[in-house]
């Protein structure tokens, strides 16, 4: 018999539950999830690809009813991704190692098999991460198609509003000195927003929970060697539908209007959920979750235990098996 608790809990995935999978399937249908991220920088950080000093910038409208073009500072989907694969990876290599397994369950499935997975040359192929990551194949193997997708994030307000040029000196140790200047570095400034959204297609609950734990864990992207980088994922929508419902610039140009009001809220970001609504191509099959602070609290109370654990990497290697059968 279930508890009360447990009966609460269950209630809290509810309009969700029908666009979860029973297991992921390599086939990928139309059940597709939102999740609607503003990602605030809390120190400088550095948005740009390696070569360059610059920072990565994307020419836009200024907002949806602005239609002028302006420049905003990119945080490209590359850069949101590897760092959360592999915060997924880190989370479930803890979790299978914190489980203290007996010698009984480490030598059979669904733990018996687990090999080093890491990035970018020796991804296993059969883990949680690499099935909702996605992976290329090296050999003969099938290619795993991701069913987790990034989108570059434009900054909520212009480049030249958020950028600080930061010139270095070399300081000399023995009269305190600066010496000649040794460059310049374009970082952007804290407090700057980011909104942004990740689309799961087809996926588990499960695979639900850990994209969602591995987005409130990452703090640090864009950084350089040292300093900087910090960085907070606040989830503020969710939204289920057939297909996708918004994308992730009409989310920034959107919230560029409403900017005045100071505070983005969860409100403004479901009445803007409704009006794409609107516009979908299956609009009875769309649900705007009205439940978020409790399904990200049932997220941060699952436990990775043994239970969940044996559910995903019997999942992952039932999807190896599945895809490699039939290439043979
Ligand atoms: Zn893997």
């Amino acid at each position: 018999m279930e508890s009360k608790a447990q009966e609460g809990n269950n209630n809290v995935w509810e309009s969700l539950e029908t666009y979860f999978l029973a297991t992921p399937e390599p086939i990928i249908g139309a059940k597709t999830i939102q999740i609607l991220i503003i990602r605030e920088i809390l120190d400088y950080a550095a948005f740009r690809t390696e070569d360059t000093k610059e920072l990565n910038t994307m020419v836009t409208p200024t907002s949806v009813t602005i239609k002028e073009q302006i420049s905003r500072v990119a945080f490209l989907a590359s850069k949101q991704k590897a760092v959360e694969t592999r915060e997924m990876e880190r989370m479930l290599r803890t979790a299978v190692d914190s489980l203290d397994l007996n010698e009984g369950d480490k030598n059979k499935d669904p733990f018996k098999n687990i090999t080093e997975c890491y990035l970018k040359d020796n991804l296993c192929r059969k883990c949680p991460r690499c099935i909702l990551h996605g992976a290329t194949a090296l050999s003969s193997e099938a290619n795993i198609k991701h069913r987790i997708e990034y989108s570059t994030a434009t900054s909520l307000l212009p480049w030249n509003d958020i950028e600080e040029t930061i010139t270095f000196n070399a300081i000399n140790d023995k009269d305190i000195s600066t010496g000649q200047a040794l460059g310049t570095r374009y970082l952007v400034k804290p407090a700057t927003i980011f909104p942004s959204i990740i689309t799961l297609k087809s996926v588990t609950k499960e695979e639900f929970i850990l994209a969602v734990k591995s987005l409130l864990s990452c703090k640090s992207y864009g950084a350089e060697t040292r300093i900087g980088g910090d960085v907070r994922n606040h989830i503020i929508g969710i939204v289920a539908g057939w297909e996708e419902i918004i994308t992730s610039l009409e989310f920034t140009l959107e919230l560029y209007d409403e900017k005045t009001d100071s505070k983005i809220t969860k409100e403004k970001v479901t009445s803007i959920l409704e009006s794409y609504k609107e516009m979908a191509g299956n609009k009875n099959k769309i649900t705007i979750e009205d439940k978020i602070d409790e399904i990200i609290k049932a997220v941060q109370e699952t436990n990775l235990d043994k239970e969940f654990l044996s559910k995903v990497y019997t999942d992952s290697q039932n999807f190896y098996n599945s895809q490699n059968k039939k290439k043979k």
